[in-house]
């Protein structure tokens, strides 16, 4: 059965992503750490943290399609942006890295999240901000240099903020790979910040290794922070 394509923010028929709704996607890249209350518990001071987006209308609505919808065609656009943003930020990101080669390390989905989705979904927005740091002249590759532990993980729900930081930071560890982050420059890629705790998480297990980590990229920030809604399905990474 062939469905018809139906843009995910507003519904009109027969395109992927309106123009209109595209639009929201495609403002310029802001820092969002003040917003993400958790990205102060990184050991070396606040992380940057970059959004392309907010969290909002129609680019959340398409990013609950492409995540958890089967829109996986929406992939190609939202990492268009990603791409576009990650090229905007390279003299920012040069400045920090004195031109030294760029981890982009994907915030790992939980292995049961990526075979619901049949992809890596945030290793392919990694793969896009690599494209654009490269774009604009970063040296830049992903590494997938973290993964999810198998176990440890407690469900987030009635557990306080500072409890819930603590679960999420057990949540990741140092995949062993080949070449190990120690003294590199990294730059974190998710798709959805609300707090910063799995973001702080994932910095604090690549600084532990020795990784220099210059910040995160993510496709959409919520725009309120503290509330609750958001948080459970950022901290779990499904
Ligand atoms: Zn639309």
């Amino acid at each position: 059965m062939i469905v018809p394509e139906q843009c995910p923010g507003c519904g009109a028929w027969d395109v992927a992503l309106c123009g209109p709704c595209l639009r929201h996607l495609q403002g310029q890249v802001r820092r969002v750490e003040e917003a993400a209350a958790r990205l102060d518990d990184v050991r070396h001071g606040a992380l940057p943290a970059w959004a392309v987006a907010s969290y909002t209308g129609p680019v959340r609505a398409a990013v609950v399609a492409w995540k958890d919808r089967g829109r996986a065609d929406l992939g190609p656009i939202l990492g268009a942006e990603v791409r576009r943003a990650a090229a905007a930020l390279v003299p920012t990101l040069k400045e920090v890295t004195g031109g030294a080669e760029l981890l982009v390390v994907p915030v790992p989905s939980t292995a049961a999240a990526r075979r619901r989705r049949g992809a890596d979904l945030v290793g392919d927005l990694a793969s896009a901000a690599a494209d654009g740091l490269r774009a604009g002249g970063q040296r830049a590759r992903v590494d997938h240099a973290l993964a999810h532990r198998r176990h440890g993980v407690r469900d987030q729900v009635g557990l306080g903020a500072r409890a819930r930081g603590r679960n999420t930071a057990a949540t990741f560890g140092l995949r062993v790979a080949p070449a190990a982050p120690g003294g590199r420059w990294c730059l974190l890629v998710d798709d959805v910040i609300t707090t910063g705790s799995t973001v702080s998480a994932c910095a604090g297990v690549l600084s532990a290794a020795g990784a220099l980590v210059a910040g995160a990229l993510l496709l959409a920030a919520t725009p309120t922070p503290g509330r609750s809604g958001h948080e459970v399905i950022l901290s779990t990474g499904a």
